[in-house]
């Protein structure tokens, strides 16, 4: 709002001349954004637009020292805010001034500035941490997984009060400038790409950038000893992938698995328009988790998402989050279908090009898994609750009415909502009802009754609803080729 001094006379006089609000107009900022599933996510009073996290870390003792630079702009006259955080803070300064701070909750950091904050302004936090991640407990659980000769941090939906201070919530998203320092020998990965690297006394820096707007739990860290390959594709985007050498009998299905990234990437883009980021690439740490999650432009694979061979269908789903729930992220975390029915649906349609079976015929087979009696349909994708957000429902049934609404819409305005939904909603955040009414609005037709019915019943939809394209009407619906590696993606998320 800098060109606003530029405004002549009287304006520019008025504002100069403006009264200050007076102290009793100075209020804290909200704990939380007011997430309908974890109301203590996030804070309100603020907005962060950059973290510089520069970090040191040593493996052997599990010791995190950091310093965060957070910038961010009011959005209310503060007499103090919060942060979510959970390690031990030392020191905060507000615009370079010493601030007072109190914990509270499970993760809050209460931060009273020196002076009040006006409404509207740009201000920096710096925050001086250190502590043991893998011992920060809460709820008795960690987000930060220790191996052999590291440590990684790749969770959902919370994970970064385990190693910096943040606005938590998908709502506030920021760029990234992440900088680690680690024993010589050692490798420190994260988002985006390496803009330097540098060794001194033993330890070894490494400088990584992520330049678009990024969630809190889509940034990650991990420490230890990778096979770095670096490549670019054709459009010039750098591919950084990294696997751990102890992966043991997983290693080359691992490394078989993520090195089709480059090929996954340029298929996504023909279905969803171009990739939205500066790199792309994915890990596999040394991390007995059977789980992937989609951080930004390097997902995280655990060693055991490869225990039955190379599996390219998680990487299909963790690429396709790249545009289905990064950079277009959900507003709530009831809305977790905007990420997963998307995510899985890509699933169905890589399969269908691969010739390992149609999204229908993966329609037609979960259909007819569960009859209407089965648990499977109390399940809302639209709105499952906290305890049922990464249940294998909101996969299934969540890309299962992708496939009605294809079938019902028809190919071509199908393929349009693919591509126009994340070129229109690029770097934003979007909830299930904004893309009822984008889909009411691209098809012409009125589509809530039909989304009302797949995505927020609890009940079976009724048959006929999907068309079945093979087989007798009650002939046993085979399973498809494919099946067996999306189902395994089906505990990707969870602790
Ligand atoms: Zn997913």
């Amino acid at each position: 709002m800098r060109h606003r001094l530029l405004v002549p006379g009287a304006a520019a006089l008025s504002l100069l001349l403006a009264i200050p609000a007076s102290a009793a107009d100075f209020t804290p900022g909200a704990p939380g954004v007011g997430d309908t599933y974890y109301p203590e996510s996030g804070n309100g009073g603020y907005d962060v637009s950059h973290y510089d996290l520069r970090l040191k870390y040593q493996p052997k003792t599990d010791l995190l020292e950091g310093t965060a630079t957070l910038l961010a702009k009011t959005t209310q006259d503060l007499s103090r805010f919060n942060l979510d955080f959970g390690l031990k803070v030392s020191e905060i300064r507000i615009n370079g001034k010493k601030a007072t701070f109190a914990t509270s909750g499970k993760h809050e950091l209460e931060v009273t500035p020196a002076t009040p904050l006006e409404k509207g302004k740009q201000i920096s936090v710096v925050v001086r941490y250190a502590g043991k991640p893998s011992e920060l407990k809460i709820d008795g659980y960690s987000a930060w997984a220790r191996t052999p000769d590291g440590g990684v941090v790749a969770q959902e939906p919370d994970s970064a009060v385990w190693w910096f201070p943040s606005n938590d919530h998908p709502t506030d998203k920021a760029t990234y400038d992440i900088s680690v320092a680690v024993p010589d020998g050692t490798q420190a990965l994260s988002n985006g790409v390496l803009a330097s690297q540098s060794s001194k006394l033993g330890w070894t820096r490494y400088n990584w950038r992520s330049d678009k707007p990024q969630a809190t739990y889509l940034t990650t860290l991990a420490v230890g000893k990778f096979d770095i390959t670096t490549d670019t594709t054709a459009n010039g985007l750098p591919v950084i992938n990294a696997v751990s050498p102890d992966l043991g009998a997983n290693e080359g299905s691992a490394r078989a698995s993520i090195e089709r990234t480059t090929e996954v990437t340029e298929w996504l883009e023909s279905v969803f328009g171009p990739y939205p980021f500066n790199a792309v690439g994915g890990y596999v740490p040394n991390v007995p988790a059977r789980y992937a999650l989609e951080t930004q432009t390097r997902p995280f694979y655990g060693k055991k998402a490869f225990d039955r061979g190379t599996n390219v269908s998680v990487v299909v789903h963790e690429l396709a989050h790249q545009w289905y729930g990064d950079s277009v992220s959900l507003k709530d975390w009831k809305d977790i279908w905007v990420n997963e029915g998307f995510a899985a649906y890509s699933q169905w349609l890589w399969s269908e090009k691969e010739g390992e079976g149609t999204a229908q015929e993966l329609a037609d087979y979960v259909y007819a898994q569960h009859p209407a009696d089965d648990p499977f349909w109390t399940v809302k994708p639209g709105n499952p609750g906290a305890e049922n957000q990464f249940d294998g429902a909101v996969y299934d049934r969540g890309a299962l009415a992708l496939q009605a609404l294809r079938n019902k819409v028809g190919d071509k305005v199908f393929f349009g909502l693919l591509k126009s939904w994340p070129t229109e909603n690029k770097y934003g955040n979007a909830s299930v009802a904004d893309f009822v009414k984008f889909a009411e609005k691209k098809s012409g037709k009125p589509l809530a009754d039909f989304f009302d019915t797949w995505l927020f019943q609890p009940s079976k939809p009724a048959a006929g609803a999907v068309k079945r394209t093979l087989g007798a009407p009650h002939a046993p619906v085979a399973q498809p080729k494919s099946w067996k590696q999306i189902a395994a993606t089906h505990d990707v998320h969870g602790h």
